[in-house]
């Protein structure tokens, strides 16, 4: 059985950057079109200028998919200004910038403590159409780890979308029915991205047996309802919904360590997964809509014009990909079987 759909967009990704940088590009490069690419590099890229030399850095290493196009992202921190922000705005490769609570994930120590207290930054994006890209965990320690998103929305996302009913928010990862609702109560300015672990697994999956380090993540996977609401609302078609993957690159000595860093790494089989999903769900048509359609729309740019074919022929994923002399890399279903095959993207020539 083949499966053929419009080229997609992965609009939520990390490619991070030195060694790792090429064999995260290769994997989204060869599925994606396009890739709404984080700033959460070390050191953060918190100006126009240092988020363009990075856009050259992944556009050097994309030799075998020219075609390939990073959307790029400004990391928002305390000193961000208008201005920052206004040259943001004009740059037709900078799609949003994305607000991390302080502390919340990996690379967030410079992100807002309070973020409500960057509300002349937020009216300025509201003014320019420039899209807010939010990590929805609140990020006070009191909090538990399994109620950040919901606490986040209360205390954060309510009262900003209240304060600026312009602004468009793309909420990034949601991983409870709660997030789902809201979207959906604010979708003439907000989107979501869903990633396809959050679909897949719910918190019994990171502990079924002993800790799994490779399915640690912030935002943590929620209950099994939680999940299943996340099911609905990716495949339902409605339009607030989109691919997203976070997917989210360690070295396989640190998630295997006494304290392991949050990120599952599904760039290698991105695609595969959703089509999995989608398939399980009976709702194999919808894959266009979330994988290739609603994101664009929402950014307000152009649909892709080539074809993805995905091929119902199986493949094994490797145990491990070897990056560095000291850097190997566990992919999300390590050594196991999917069900479905990427037989890649037809370029089209602009
Ligand atoms: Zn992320």
């Amino acid at each position: 059985m083949n499966l053929e759909i419009r080229e997609p967009d992965d609009m939520h990704v990390h490619l991070r950057d030195g060694a790792v940088l090429a064999l995260v590009l290769g994997h989204t490069a060869a599925r994606f079109r396009r890739a709404v690419v984080m700033p959460n590099l070390d050191p953060p890229l918190v100006t126009v200028s240092q988020v363009l030399t990075y856009r050259e850095r992944i556009r050097s290493l994309a030799t075998g998919r020219l075609d390939f196009e990073p959307w790029m992202t400004l990391y928002l921190h305390a000193q961000t200004t208008v201005t920052e922000i206004e040259a943001a705005a004009r740059e037709p490769s900078l799609i949003g910038a994305k607000l991390y609570p302080q502390g919340v994930t990996t690379q967030s120590g410079s992100g807002i403590h309070d973020p409500l207290t960057l509300l002349p930054v937020y009216e300025a994006m509201a003014e320019r159409d420039f899209p807010l890209l939010v990590h929805g965990e609140d990020p006070d320690p009191a909090t538990d780890p399994f109620d950040r998103e919901a606490r986040f929305i209360d205390r954060t996302l309510a009262p900003l979308c209240r304060r600026l009913p312009r602004l468009r928010i793309v909420f990034e990862h949601i991983t409870t029915a709660g997030a789902a609702d809201f979207v959906r109560s604010e979708s003439s300015r907000m989107a979501a991205t869903i990633t396809a672990h959050h679909l897949l697994y719910d918190r019994r999956a990171l502990f079924h047996g002993g800790l799994h380090p490779h399915l640690f993540c912030w935002p943590l996977p929620k209950t099994t309802g939680d999940r299943e609401a996340l099911v609905r609302a990716a495949t339902g078609g409605e339009p607030c919904f989109f691919l997203g993957t976070d997917s989210a690159p360690h070295p396989q000595n640190r998630k295997e360590s006494d304290c392991c860093p949050a990120g599952v790494y599904s760039a290698h089989a991105a695609l595969e997964l959703y089509a999995e999903i989608f398939e399980e769900a009976g709702c194999l048509g919808r894959l266009e809509a979330f994988a290739s359609e609603n994101g664009a729309r929402f950014y307000h740019r152009p649909l892709n014009p080539g074809r993805l074919v995905l091929r119902k022929v199986p493949w094994q994923v490797p145990e491990s990909y070897p990056v560095a002399a000291d850097y190997t890399l566990v992919p999300l279903r390590a050594g196991e079987t999917l069900a479905w095959s990427v037989a890649g993207r037809e370029a089209v020539q602009p």
